[in-house]
């Protein structure tokens, strides 16, 4: 999704794309930091603690995060918009940074879509994997171990 024609070159070979805005590479980016030399925790951190180049840093991403949110708001109208990884750190953990642009979307769906946090924390990705992974054995445990019993005396 192009959200700044004037952005970064994306790897998929468009230009401005949201990763390109809001991704772990565009938070460093936006910090001056060096893109193998820092973690976007670091800037967490420093904003958490009320440093002003990194608070700018996360309040420039947050409106681009807002922005795209925005838009996906107006496309599928969503009750609540989850954000994973650093993400739910610009709305959960940062002082005055506020995902603001999700403004630009049309007003019944701004005022009743919910931005927040998984409540799995940064686990949330691995969680869900490892949910996926089992997936079966948890909806018919019985019927599992019956079919794995049956192979192992065949
Ligand atoms: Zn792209």
């Amino acid at each position: 999704m192009v959200i700044n024609p004037q952005g970064e070159l994306c790897r998929c070979g468009a230009r401005g794309c949201w990763e390109t805005q809001i991704g772990c590479d565009a938070v460093l980016r936006a910090a001056g930091r060096e893109l193998d030399a820092a973690e976007v925790q670091d800037i967490v951190i420093a904003a958490r603690s009320g440093d002003d180049a990194a608070l700018d840093t996360m309040r420039t991403v947050g409106g681009w995060l807002g922005l795209g949110i925005g838009d996906l708001v107006n496309i599928f109208n969503p009750e609540v918009v989850v954000l994973g990884g650093y993400l739910h750190h610009l709305i959960a953990e940062v002082p005055g940074v506020k995902v603001d642009r999700v403004g630009s979307s049309r007003r019944a769906p701004r005022e009743q879509v919910k931005v927040m946090p998984p409540e799995l924390a940064d686990d949330s990705t691995l969680i869900g994997a490892g949910e996926l992974a089992f997936a079966e054995l948890l909806a018919d445990p019985l019927g599992i171990l019956a079919r794995s019993a049956s192979l192992v005396t065949s």
